[in-house]
């Protein structure tokens, strides 16, 4: 067993873990709690308070009375970038410390956490900071005759949706613009893993975030998150997860004529052709693929290989993936961890038995993983399928380690095999002919389009799903401030 962190244990051991309501860590009104479970082994980390309708409620009021009284929205823009970053710094400084509880929570390799998740979530607090000091909190408007200018101010409450397979980047993704933009938040973590937003919050206090302007209520989907969606106080809502909840998310919000943003499930697709250079895309689509045991919504799930290259590339990829390092994300030399919970082992089980009961066959059979040490932990091996392109494993979201290959022929050909997707998230195009993946990349239907490449993040970029992969703007481009602030026009005669 890898050694935690004293300040890892000491969280840990603070259990059970309460709800951060108005700067206040409360107990939850019913008494409610549910227990978080470290994948790597099955065992229990932390039994935490689970938020119900009242503690609902009760954010929401929190948040109400510190957007009115905690000076927060009023606050020039520098001024709060100041808090901001200095909350990004001590993000930073407890990197390893929040990549180890990252790494506990959701199985992930703690290098990956410490890597990646972390220190891009800190940017992306830094990113908004500087962004939103550079923004115009009043522009005036050339009106003949009249003295006339637009405001942006901020919305209010704004409620987050967090799932478990990114919480600690995604819950920056998700807050940094609000808060840049001088709103205040009420943040609903997955109830598998709310633990690094709980961590958060004692930072945010920390950095001088005042009172009621974070409040976190961990605790189960329904009733909290549908509480949360229906909550008549909050201004705009944001959902990161699967596309069913997402629809009832925003139907809820649609009730209240709430804003919502919705980032969903994707399905996305590499387009391999000829020319490429075998080993290092089989490398990189391997890496792809088995990032975050393949719980990452925007990953490459469906191959199409030009059938030319079909034999050596399904052998590289192959040899590749039955060599990975698979084991508990806390140990040196992890490559891949587990999946998050026993739901989502069972889920990718069952979707690798549909795929074969519909005429998809095993290039690389995957199933269970059995870790000799960490028999609790729920470990699965990664899988590529081949089959008719409608088989169940090509079309659905699997969120799994799993890969779907289906040769073609022409451009034109694979093109379409892409867009047949009800999904729209992000898809890759490899060719050493720049010209003609670029034509690709424009044709392919989705929110992100890579080429030679796969999962390429950064600030100013949007990340933003079509079709059934989101709606409301996506998140990372500077165009989310915006969706942070309501324009509010004022207008005066000229005598
Ligand atoms: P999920 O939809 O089951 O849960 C997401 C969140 O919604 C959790 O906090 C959950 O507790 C909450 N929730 C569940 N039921 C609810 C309800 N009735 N009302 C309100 N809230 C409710 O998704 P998941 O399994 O946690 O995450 C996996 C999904 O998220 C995948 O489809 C993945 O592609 C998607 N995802 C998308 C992005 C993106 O940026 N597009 C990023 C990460 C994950």
């Amino acid at each position: 067993m890898a050694t935690l962190f004293a300040e890892v244990s000491h969280f840990l051991a603070s259990a059970p873990m309460k709800l951060f309501i108005g700067g206040q860590w409360v107990d939850a009104v019913r008494k409610g709690r549910f227990e978080t479970r470290d994948p790597g082994s099955g065992k229990v980390l932390a039994e935490v308070a689970a938020a119900e309708q009242e503690d609902v409620n009760r954010a929401v009021e929190a948040a109400q009375r510190a957007f009115k009284t905690s000076g927060w929205p009023a606050l020039p823009a520098n001024d709060r970038a100041v808090v901001l970053h200095r909350l990004a710094d001590l993000i930073d400084k407890h990197r390893d410390i929040l990549a180890q509880i990252e790494s506990l929570d959701v199985g992930k390799p703690f290098a990956q956490a410490a890597g990646f998740d972390v220190p891009f979530a800190a940017q992306t607090l830094r990113y908004y900071a500087d962004l939103s000091v550079h923004t115009r909190p009043r522009e005036p408007v050339a009106v003949s005759r009249h003295e006339a200018y637009t405001l942006r101010v901020p919305y209010g409450v704004c409620a987050f949706i967090i799932p478990w397979n990114f919480p600690f980047t995604l819950l920056s993704w998700g807050v940094s613009p609000a808060l840049a933009a001088g709103n205040v938040a009420v943040v609903k973590p997955a109830e598998d893993t709310p633990l690094s937003t709980l961590y958060f919050c004692h930072l945010a206090q920390q950095a001088g975030i005042p009172d009621g302007v974070i409040n976190v209520i961990p605790g189960y989907g329904d009733p909290a998150g549908a509480a949360l969606a229906a909550h008549p106080g909050i201004r705009r809502l944001s959902f990161t997860g699967s596309p069913e909840v997402g629809r009832s998310v925003a139907v809820a919000c649609g009730a209240n004529l709430v804003p919502v943003k919705l980032e969903l499930g994707g399905k996305g697709a590499a387009v391999l052709f000829e020319d490429i250079d075998l080993d290092q895309t089989a490398d990189a689509l391997v890496s792809a693929l088995t990032l975050n045991t393949g719980q990452v919504c925007c990953t490459a799930t469906r191959w199409l290989v030009h059938e030319s290259i079909w034999d050596p590339f399904v052998k590289r990829a192959k040899a590749r993936l039955e060599h990975l390092n698979i084991g508990y994300g806390l140990l040196p030399g992890t490559e891949m961890g587990p999946v998050v919970s026993p739901k989502q082992k069972e889920r990718v089980l069952g979707y690798l038995r549909r795929g074969v009961a519909e005429g998809a066959s095993a290039l690389l059979e995957g199933g269970e993983a059995e870790i000799p040490e960490f028999k609790g932990g729920f470990y699965v091996k990664p899988a590529l399928l081949t089959g008719p392109p409608e088989n169940v494993c090509a079309r659905e979201e699997i969120f799994g380690p799993v890969a779907y290959l289906l040769p073609f022929k022409a451009e034109a050909e694979a093109v379409d095999l892409v867009n047949r997707s009800f999904y729209g998230l992000a898809n890759s195009v490899w060719s050493q002919n720049l010209e003609r993946a670029r034509r690709v990349a424009e044709a392919m239907v989705s929110g992100n389009s890579w080429i030679n490449a796969h999962n390429v993040f950064a600030h100013g970029i949007p990340y933003a799903g079509t079709n059934l992969s989101g709606l409301g703007g996506g998140v990372l481009g500077p165009e989310t401030l915006f969706d942070y602030l309501r324009p509010q026009s004022v207008v005066r005669p000229l005598s």
